[in-house]
């Protein structure tokens, strides 16, 4: 793993954490994208090499939603930026960790995407990402 890529927050409300998020890192947030497999909509801000996501649930069955009844608004998960995912899906299986998704998903900016449980990883929902070359 190469880096934190991102770290992903979940909010109840993503104009309202927009302002805040701009009013604390003192720039403003770069994208707006949703995903409409993941129910989110989601805001990214550049700070330094990282970034942080800003997700809001755009449907009461999003995995955002759910979180947010569960736990409230917070730090929901930490993206690892990869080289290459398969492989790197691959390595942590045989390490004994339980991957949710070992065929790599379309996530958010630009991104091919997979997930670790967070019963695998003291409760930390770990996201592997690898940037997308296909430009689809
Ligand atoms: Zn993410």
């Amino acid at each position: 793993m190469n880096k934190i890529e991102h770290i992903g927050i979940a909010v109840k409300n993503l104009n309202e954490s927009n302002a805040l998020f701009e009013a604390l890192l003192g720039k403003a947030h770069y994208k707006t994208e949703g995903v409409e497999s993941e129910g989110v909509l989601t805001s990214f801000f550049k700070i330094g090499e990282t970034k942080i996501e800003l997700l809001e649930a755009t449907n009461p069955n999003s995995p955002i939603a759910k979180f947010i009844e569960k736990k409230g608004e917070g730090i929901h998960h930490i993206a690892f930026d990869v080289e290459n995912i398969e492989n790197e899906i691959q390595r942590l299986e045989a390490e004994g960790f339980k991957v949710i998704n070992a065929t790599p998903k379309n996530g958010a900016d630009n991104k091919r995407v997979a997930f670790l449980h967070p019963k695998s990883t003291n409760s930390v929902l770990i996201e592997l990402c690898q940037e997308r070359t296909d430009n689809k």
